[in-house]
């Protein structure tokens, strides 16, 4: 019996995905987790994540990418980084639905049985991620063209997922995963059984947020899926909030000419423009953050409007 307990991360982007939505290179995604990895050896073991799963929107590309990037380095070096999943986040006619251990690419534009199904074929896992991501998305401005953040809501009790997320990172979801939280208590307390295992992830898409893991016994890639399989593994962590996620865009203003350079080149999708990347209120707190930096004191008063405005803002006054 393997004593160790892993942590996994089960749902990240590249901007090798469909939907040119993400600023990570697999090259930066791999380097990011090494070195909370390396952050492990300091004995913060909290940080450290034993397996990731690359999950672009509709390609299988940077699940590729990555897994060849990290096969590149010394033998020594690769123990420091995670283990790698393929997979991709496919959007089905009626929502996201990733898939875990993927060899192939599954089409997107299926009903959500039939992408299960197409997952499943080839040995691989169904996960609902953030099923009930709409709750909140009106209130903040998302949503909208291609509902790219779209989950399948009530149907992860009734379609045969092996997994949903039950805490998904980003700054929006957390009273999306409170409610998930909420309905599948009750559901298992009604059928005295749980119908699928629990995921906690980051849906990673900038150099910082990955708050959200999975805890399974073992630390290999087959131990996740023996864990996922036999629906025992534990959700852990929480969404990140405003303060995370400004920092994440303030990364990303420095690096995104050369992403878009990057991405010219390779003939990538792509990113998108910065103002449509980023709600305005995202892009005003942005500048605001960085005209105000080392001077705490003195923007005080002005500090304390801003959380007030985006409070406002989160609750759709
Ligand atoms: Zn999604
Ligand atoms: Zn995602």
């Amino acid at each position: 019996m393997n004593r160790h307990i892993g942590r996994a991360d089960t749902h990240i982007h590249t901007f090798h995905g469909k939907h040119g939505d993400s600023y990570l290179s697999p090259e930066h995604v791999a380097e990011i987790y090494r070195q909370m990895n390396l952050r492990m050896l300091d004995k913060r073991r909290r940080l450290a994540r034993h397996v990731i799963a690359i999950t672009d929107h509709d390609t299988l590309e940077g699940a590729l990418r990555i897994l060849e990037y990290v096969y590149r380095q010394s033998m020594s070096e690769q123990e420091i980084y995670p283990k790698i999943v393929t997979g991709e986040e496919v959007t089905s006619l009626e929502g996201h639905i990733i898939g875990l251990y993927l060899k192939q690419h599954v089409p997107d534009k299926m009903s959500a049985s039939e992408t299960i199904a197409a997952i499943k074929e080839q040995g691989g896992l169904a996960v609902a991620p953030h099923p009930f991501t709409l709750l909140v998305l009106p209130f903040v401005g998302f949503g909208g063209e291609g509902m790219h953040y779209k989950g399948v809501g009530r149907k992860i009790f009734t379609l045969p997922f092996d997994a949903v997320e039950v805490i998904n990172a980003p700054y929006t979801q957390t009273v999306a995963n409170y409610w998930t939280k909420f309905l599948l208590a009750g559901y298992s307390v009604w059928h005295g059984k749980k119908p699928f295992a629990v995921l906690g992830a980051s849906d990673l898409h900038f150099p910082v947020g990955a708050t959200a893991y999975t805890k399974f016994r073992g630390t290999s890639p087959e131990d996740l899926y023996r864990a996922i399989s036999s629906r025992k593994t534990k959700a852990r962590g929480r969404a990140y909030g405003i303060p995370t996620l400004i920092t994440g865009y303030e990364q990303c203003l420095s690096m995104y000419p050369s992403l878009v350079e990057r991405c010219a080149e390779k003939k990538l999708p792509g990113l998108k423009s910065w103002d449509e990347m980023v709600p305005s209120n995202i892009l005003n707190a942005i500048q605001y953050i960085s005209e105000t930096r080392g001077h705490p004191r003195r923007y005080l008063h002005q500090h304390v409007a801003y959380a007030a405005r985006i409070s406002t803002m989160l609750l759709g006054l």
